[in-house]
């Protein structure tokens, strides 16, 4: 198994992660997204609050989850909040071109 941290551009595992952003989270502790070492300076700096949330429920989940640990593949929960985070990611404009 890989330990790498999955690029939250392009979704690629990568064992250089590189931390693009800090969450801070009002209910426990702060939150690092990472990207790998090809996507971090294209990741937008702007506050890109909402996609930050969903791709974090995202992980959350798959990081949770026993199905989705134990087989590698998304159940029908992952495959919901994965389409949120992308729905989102859309409505920016790093999501429209
Ligand atoms: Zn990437
Ligand atoms: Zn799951």
């Amino acid at each position: 198994m890989s330990t790498g941290r999955p690029c939250a551009r392009c979704q690629q595992l990568t064992d250089r992660p590189v931390r693009v952003r800090e969450i801070h989270s009002a209910t426990g502790p702060g939150y690092n997204l990472w990207a790998c070492p090809g996507c971090a300076p294209h990741y937008p700096p702007g506050p890109d609050a909402l996609v930050d949330v969903r791709w974090k429920e995202y992980l959350d989940h798959v990081a949770l989850c026993r199905r989705c640990l134990g087989n590698g593949d998304h159940c029908p929960r992952a495959v919901a909040r994965h389409a949120a985070w992308k729905a989102a990611r859309v409505a920016t404009r790093e999501g429209s071109r």
